[in-house]
């Protein structure tokens, strides 16, 4: 919620980023950890006190969504899965489960085939630019995401885009544990409606958040685990390849590779190649 906590995620993520590219150390002097950790200390008494409180009320308010939407098992024709989603885009938009309904400009449900499709793409949270577009995957990052979806072999319309939160955190940070679990009975009912055929969960964020109520266990980027009985391939969210764009160690082309050969899998897994 707060500036820390935002550098904190990307640093996270960034480390991650470069183990998964085999690098095994990393110099820190001693002053910039002792001066990220003093603030966090000095706040999390302070902190502690509301935290308590709002937890129960966000699991009383989960329970009643999951009473609410965890009704059927069944396959869905076209018609009631349209008409299935609609309703939780309504409830979507008038939901005030987590701190993120106080910012948001307008929330995002996701968009695409809804038809059991081959893939369904999972993010952590909409951006600004999506906000702005109104669609999930938008701005330079979503061009990024297109190209990915044409180069497997499909068109935007053909896979579903959505993300663990619905709503935009401040100043585009990563969304938060607590924020990710409120909205995940939204994305369990979409992915129990939609029935894809294949998951691709993009980013370290994403990857925690679709896993935060599972038996199953994460997997690192360019592994398949599974949700549901779903299969699931973790990789790199396109927005994070972007940020590398001018770095002369040719990191972001090691990311690309990373990410095409996580798609090729999915590709093989769904029968495209
Ligand atoms: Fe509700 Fe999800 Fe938006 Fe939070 S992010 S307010 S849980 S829809």
């Amino acid at each position: 919620m707060d500036s820390y906590t935002y550098i904190i995620n990307d640093l996270i993520d960034h480390i991650n980023v470069l183990k998964e590219l085999g690098q095994r150390t990393i110099e820190i002097e001693p002053q910039v950890v002792r001066d990220l950790t003093a603030p966090i200390a000095a706040a999390a008494s302070l902190k502690n006190a509301g935290v308590a409180q709002s937890k129960a009320q966000r699991a009383e308010g989960r329970e009643r969504l999951s009473k609410s939407l965890l009704q059927s098992t069944k396959p869905l024709d076209a018609e009631a899965r349209a008409q299935a989603l609609e309703e939780i885009a309504g409830q979507v938009r008038h939901c005030t489960e987590c701190a993120l309904c106080q910012s948001r400009v307008k929330a995002l449900p996701g968009q695409g085939n809804p038809n059991s499709p081959d893939v369904m793409f999972i993010g952590p949270a909409p951006d600004a630019a999506d906000e702005q577009a109104g669609e999930t995957f938008s701005g330079p990052g979503g061009e990024l995401m297109t190209q990915m979806i044409t180069a497997m072999g499909y068109e935007r319309e053909q896979v579903f885009l959505t993300n663990i939160c619905k709503c935009r955190p401040e100043n585009d940070r990563a969304p938060l544990l607590d924020e990710m679990q409120a909205c995940t009975a939204f994305l369990e009912e979409q992915i129990r409606i939609i029935r894809p055929k294949v998951i691709v969960v993009m980013g370290e964020q994403a990857i925690k958040g679709l896993f935060l109520n599972q038996s199953e266990a994460a997997a690192p980027q360019g592994r398949w685990t599974q949700y549901h009985g779903i299969p699931v391939m973790s990789t790199f969210h396109p927005k994070y390849i972007l940020r590398f764009q001018n770095d002369a160690q040719g990191q972001q082309k090691r990311l690309k590779i990373s990410v095409w050969s996580a798609l090729q899998a999915v590709m093989r897994q769904t029968g495209k190649v």
